[in-house]
């Protein structure tokens, strides 16, 4: 999937909300990549478009979405549903609202179970989607699947309610896999479980992933090549060693310094100021007025990306470039 120079605006009282400003991005056959930055810079609005499950006062200004030879912004309705029946998929960051709370989990995932395997011939009796159900909660690693499947989500704990949308998401998912902060609203020591959950399911089923985190290490340890994204931008790309080894853009590197240690060092100073306003957001790069390097060009023109070493290295900065 390539999305390519996308730019989505909100509608608000306040005014036209500038989100994302030409976002561009690639995941491969079996890729895996993580998408780090602050809150608020554009990356759940990102995935969300790939969806096609936008709040309804976003407007997408431009670009394009291509999955598989065909523009998934521009696809009719039927062919979209295919695309999120059977190829494209996402786990949300907040399991609790991600789940009906009136509804048994059996209702829930029984309908995921009907609808990712719609178009089949196969006459589905309530006996097998029941089965089919168990076989999905088993895969995840949840212990007493009939209990589960006859609960309502409020009953279980929020690593089993994560676990019920990680299972419904893989029921349906074939190519590829959006996992938007997973394990956010998890315990420290569920998280891990989770992670590694995804890790081995993604790994078993050959799926591409996008991973959207906060946590750094997680996203270290998952993923192949990461974007980092500021203020609606993607300003550096690059392999995941030699992204953490070698931060190349000022936010990059401010970043990676805000994770606290714990080693004693206490706590860094982070990013000074903080992410700017869309309404009227910066000329140029839309960094600058937190940039200790910024110079003249960095107010007036946006930088491309350059990249720094021939092997995709490539980051969004006037400093590695003609400016
Ligand atoms: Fe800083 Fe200029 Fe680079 Fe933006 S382009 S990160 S303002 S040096």
């Amino acid at each position: 999937m390539e999305i390519k120079d996308l730019y989505v605006n909100y509608k608000t009282y306040l005014g036209e909300l500038k989100v994302l400003n030409g976002v561009n991005l690639k995941v491969g056959e079996g890729e895996k990549v993580g998408l780090i930055g602050e809150s608020g810079c554009g990356k759940t609005t990102t995935m969300r478009a790939v969806l096609r499950i936008l709040a309804s006062n976003a407007i997408i200004k431009g670009g394009c979405i291509n999955f598989k030879g065909k523009d998934v912004l521009k696809v009719e309705d039927k062919e979209l549903a295919d695309v999120r029946r059977k190829h494209i998929t996402m786990i949300f960051q907040d399991p609790t609202a991600a789940l009906n709370p009136v509804f048994k989990v059996k209702d829930m995932l029984g309908d995921v179970v009907k609808f990712s395997i719609g178009s089949s011939s196969e006459k589905l009796t309530k006996e097998k989607i029941h089965e089919m159900c168990l076989k999905v909660l088993r895969e995840v690693a949840l212990p007493d699947p009939e209990r589960v499947l006859d609960s309502y989500p409020f009953q279980l704990s929020g690593g089993m309610r994560q676990r019920i949308c990680i299972a419904m998401s893989l029921t349906a998912a074939r190519d590829l896999l959006i996992a938007d902060e997973p394990t956010t609203n998890l315990d420290v020591t569920i998280q891990d479980q989770v992670l590694r959950l995804i890790k081995n399911l993604v790994e078993e089923r050959k799926l591409s992933v996008i991973l959207i985190s906060h946590a750094l290490g997680a996203v270290r340890g998952t993923v192949d090549r990461v974007y980092v994204m500021y203020a609606g931008n993607m300003v550096e790309a690059a392999e995941t060693n030699e992204l953490f080894s070698e931060p190349l853009h000022p936010y990059t590197q401010g970043l990676l310094q805000s994770v606290p240690k714990l080693t004693g060092e206490g706590f860094s100073e982070g990013i000074k100021g903080h992410i700017p306003d869309y309404v009227n957001p910066p000329f140029g790069c839309r960094f600058h007025p937190r940039c200790d390097y910024a110079k003249e060009v960095c107010q007036k023109e946006a930088p491309p990306f350059f990249d720094v070493n021939g092997k995709g290295h490539e980051v969004a900065c006037w400093l590695y470039g003609k400016g």
